[in-house]
């Protein structure tokens, strides 16, 4: 596959403007940036790394100027394909802007441009000790700028919410250069129309991010960890809902269902996993806050496990609640062994509908015979749907995958609830959203992009 070539006039400018270190248009070079965690593969026609935002404008009138697509770069984990080149196009990649520009502790908010990573924006703040919430599991090596992007989500998500809730205002750059503050840097502002978050999951399809401000809050004083096993796969489930009944607010409520907990069985993790050997399903339940809170909803959860006879253990130390969670992290790689290749969604569906589809998902399982996970953040309702299966099994594996997205839809779901829409599920958007809905995406991209160069090909239907 080659990549499609873009007017010498706008690279010789480019590599003017950065120096020619920081554009690449060698096709070996390029590879580097032909694909994130789809297993889609597009090689770009360039790739320049912009080391401030004044660069940034001038790279959106050169690219205005000679109609070449941009497409935004983190660290390109999407698991969609949004930060590619689908038919050619400069990747604007964000590594280079990757400084934290200002912590304000009295405001609490952290000023940050695109390219830091998660994980280390995570460890500044605990220095300080503050907090930024949104924890993908990709956290360690995914940037700000993506994580606003897709809007990402993560364990912690359920008691804090997610990225959404925590972007206070962007600065973005436009096509043809123009830079637009989403917001002033206040805790509140009532005078422009509430864009910000129109920006958050919008994928690089409305503007290019060169500053974000994020809302931070003190670190919890005390974390504690509850990892329950099952012999009832959708036992886990049931208990989320009793204990928010019961008032109990964890920071986390990850679920792993059979075919995952099967797979981790067989993972590194095993050992870690000895004594669980005959049960079907795992729930990681993490509880945070002031000490004495924390220590109130532990009795609370205790008491109720006791009275149910549920098997837990409990972490309180860090180093052994990170352990434990290091075997929900070991699930990605674990999966490798149920089938060569892997669909994988991150649907939503309101909480009271999770058992329902978790069944209607296994009903699906032992009518293909495909290994089906459905793990992850059942406290938010957002299960990780991955079909595995092996090369001659793919065209069953994409039906089922449209029964699954049908399955969520009829139980008033979405297909996406963090990862996006990317390339790989454009031609769903059409199946959750009516014709006046994707008319409106439609205009609004127009009111930001009135040429279509930023991110084509992605999220909005054709
Ligand atoms: C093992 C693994 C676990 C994961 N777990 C989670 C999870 O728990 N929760 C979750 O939500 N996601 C998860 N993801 C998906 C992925 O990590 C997230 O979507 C993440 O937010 C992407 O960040 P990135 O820096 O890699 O961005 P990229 O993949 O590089 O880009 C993602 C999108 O952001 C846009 N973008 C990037 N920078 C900018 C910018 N400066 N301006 C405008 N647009 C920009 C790109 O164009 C693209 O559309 C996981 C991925 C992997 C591989």
């Amino acid at each position: 596959m080659k990549s499609k070539p873009i007017p010498f006039e706008f690279i010789k400018s480019l590599e003017k403007l950065l120096g020619k270190d920081w554009v690449l248009t060698k096709e070996s070079d390029l590879l580097a940036y032909s694909y994130d965690s789809s297993s889609l593969i597009k090689i770009p026609s360039a790739v320049a790394f912009p080391e401030k935002k004044e660069e940034v404008i001038e790279i959106l009138k050169l690219a205005q100027k000679y109609k070449v697509p941009i497409i935004s770069r983190g660290a390109g984990t999407a698991t969609t394909g949004s930060p590619l080149a689908h038919k050619g196009g400069l990747v604007l990649c964000f590594s280079r802007m990757n400084r934290i520009l200002e912590l304000n502790e009295e405001e609490r908010i952290v000023i940050v441009e695109p390219g830091v990573l998660n994980g280390d924006l995570k460890k500044f703040l605990k220095k300080y000790g503050f907090f930024y919430p949104p924890d993908p599991a990709s956290f360690a090596y995914s940037t700000i700028g993506g994580n606003v992007a897709t809007g990402a989500g993560g364990p912690k998500c359920f008691k804090y919410g997610t990225t959404k809730d925590y972007v206070l205002a962007l600065e973005v750059v436009l096509p043809g250069g123009k830079v637009l503050k989403t917001a002033p840097y206040t805790l509140k502002a009532a005078v422009f129309y509430n864009i910000t978050p129109l920006f958050v999951g919008s994928e690089g399809t409305l503007g290019v991010f060169t500053e974000i401000v994020l809302k931070i809050i003190p670190l919890p004083e005390k974390r504690l960890l509850f990892l329950s096993a099952h012999k009832k796969e959708e036992k886990p489930l049931e208990i989320i809902s009793q204990l928010l009944k019961n008032k109990v607010t964890p920071a986390s409520a990850e679920f792993v269902d059979k075919t995952t907990f099967l797979a981790l069985l067989n993972s590194k993790q095993k050992d870690l996993l000895k004594n669980f050997a005959n049960f079907k399903a795992l729930l990681f339940l993490e509880l945070d806050g002031e000490e004495s809170a924390v220590d109130k909803e532990k009795s609370k959860v205790e008491k109720f496990y006791n009275d149910l006879g549920i098997f837990y253990i409990k972490a309180e130390e860090e180093e052994e609640i990170e352990r434990l969670w290091d075997i929900r992290r070991a699930i990605s790689p674990a999966l490798k062994i149920l089938g060569e290749k892997k669909i994988a969604d991150d649907v939503v569906v309101p909480r009271r509908f999770m058992k329902e589809l978790l069944f209607r998902i296994r009903k699906i399982e032992e009518e293909t015979g495909l290994n089906i996970c459905c793990f992850g953040h059942a406290g938010d309702g957002n299960f990780h749907v991955n079909i595995l299966f092996n090369p001659e099994k793919e065209k069953i594996a994409l039906k089922v995958r449209e029964e699954i997205i049908k399955e969520v839809l009829s139980l008033e779901g979405t297909i996406s609830g963090e990862h996006g829409i990317g390339y790989t599920k454009k031609s769903f958007v059409s199946w959750e959203l009516s014709p006046f809905q994707i008319e409106i995406m439609k205009k609004l991209k127009k009111v930001f992009d009135p040429d279509g160069i930023l991110n084509p090909h992605i999220k909005i239907p054709d």
